[in-house]
């Protein structure tokens, strides 16, 4: 895949496209396409996810209304309670909570959304974006079912800027107001075959969808565009092991698509020998690191195959927050490759992920990287890697999918 070829894809993809929305199935339309180029075929597989329609989301502090987006999925409510600002976690700091709507730093994850119904939190606050920014954008959150288990309360959104401001000026009493419809709708998986001489094989994904602000050329249609240019260098290249290119649906919201196609091919998975999944490559800035769930012997292997044939790389085992991590969970060996820009050179999940942090020409030299290492591994006379997961790994992906906390 030439420079020219990765930019008209960018430009041709560059729109949000949110898990469940229909944008975020028109971009799989045209990586069906982009399959269907390549002369193969490609299939569109549905799941469900949870899709809400806000009707009125309002957050008053002290009598002024403060910008905010509702949370999906939050339920519906209209209260009002003190407000108080949750600096930290520890059990002191946690006991205020009782009967407040609570403003809480970074994201609503398991353990915080457990933490505040545990201390009697009524609602919830978050704020994201930068107070150095220009923009006042504010990211649309959702309560994910595996967070709220049932037991609902309304939360919303705000910019960085109203949350400092609020703590300054003292904010008292807070008033969320939240009516939404909520629904189940569909995100899907794009799934193409590339068949090997033998029936096993090796699954390749990256994440097509992105968050609600962002056009995510870096996260993640440059892992996409990734996956094409694998598929493109194996066109005249025969392979041993069968290889599976799934762009995955919804991962933004919770790896929703990776989990619904291991959930649903529970018997074709006995097949895989490894996950491959790429995951915000090819930017300008940064090095490329590779993230093995699996043994040790395959984080070595990986940067001795990559001096072997001069590329950078940071080999490293742990679980990276992706698609790979249900198919390790599965017991599958995976690897997320990506190239890590420093935060003050790209970011992700707003408005600034774009064209402008991405470079075709890195972009080429990641994907003939990743070619060259998907080859020897679909080549091989036998998949060299064992398919076990060590015990570190395993304690990993319980931290990791909330089933063991960190103490
Ligand atoms: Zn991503």
């Amino acid at each position: 895949m030439d420079a020219k070829q990765i930019m008209k894809i960018f430009e041709d993809t560059a729109y949000v496209r949110m898990g469940g929305s229909m944008e975020e199935l028109k971009a799989a339309e045209y990586l069906k396409g982009k399959c269907e180029a390549l002369g193969f075929n490609a299939e569109i597989v549905p799941f469900d996810v949870d899709m809400a329609t806000i009707q009125e989301a309002k957050l008053v502090i002290d009598g002024e209304e403060i910008t905010c987006k509702g949370y999906f999925n939050a339920g519906n409510a209209e209260l009002e309670a003190p407000f108080y600002y949750l600096r930290s976690t520890d059990k002191y700091t946690l006991s205020g909570c009782k009967g407040k709507i609570v403003m809480i730093d970074g994201y609503m994850g398991y353990w915080m959304y457990q933490d505040l119904l545990e201390n009697g939190a009524v609602g919830f606050i978050t704020y994201d974006g930068n107070i150095n920014y220009a923009d006042r954008d504010i990211d649309q959150r959702e309560l994910r079912s595996h967070v709220h288990k049932g037991n609902k309360i309304p939360g919303v959104n705000i910019n960085a800027k109203d949350a400092v401001r609020l703590i300054s000026s003292g904010a008292k009493t807070a008033k969320i107001v939240l009516r939404q419809h909520e629904y189940v709708g569909q995100s899907h998986n794009v799934v193409m075959d590339m068949p090997g001489e033998i029936d096993e094989y090796i699954v390749l994904t990256a994440h097509y969808d992105t968050t609600w602000l962002s056009t995510g050329a870096y996260d993640n249609m440059s892992g996409s565009i990734g996956l094409l240019g694998i598929a493109e260098s194996f066109l005249d290249k025969p392979h041993r092991y069968g290889l599976r290119f799934i762009w995955c649906g919804s991962e933004e919201r919770g790896l929703l698509g990776s989990k619904a196609y291991c959930a649903e091919n529970e018997e074709a998975l006995k097949k895989v020998v490894l996950n491959i999944n790429l995951d915000m490559i090819g930017c300008i800035m940064g090095k490329f690191i590779a993230v093995s769930t699996a043994e040790e012997k395959l984080v070595n292997y990986i940067q001795y195959f990559a001096s072997e044939v001069g590329f950078g790389l940071d080999s490293s085992d742990g679980v990276y927050s992706s698609d790979s991590t249900p198919f390790a969970d599965q017991g599958i060996p995976a690897v997320s490759f990506a190239r890590c820009a420093p935060p003050n050179t790209a970011t992700i999940h707003n408005a600034y992920d774009t064209l402008k942090v991405m470079q075709a020409a890195q972009l080429a030299e990641d994907i003939d990287f990743l070619s060259a290492f998907t080859a020897r591994m679909a080549t091989a006379k036998k998949c060299p890697v064992a398919r076990e997961m060590p015990e570190k790994m395993k304690e990993e992906l319980d931290y990791y999918l909330v089933r063991k906390r960190r103490k």
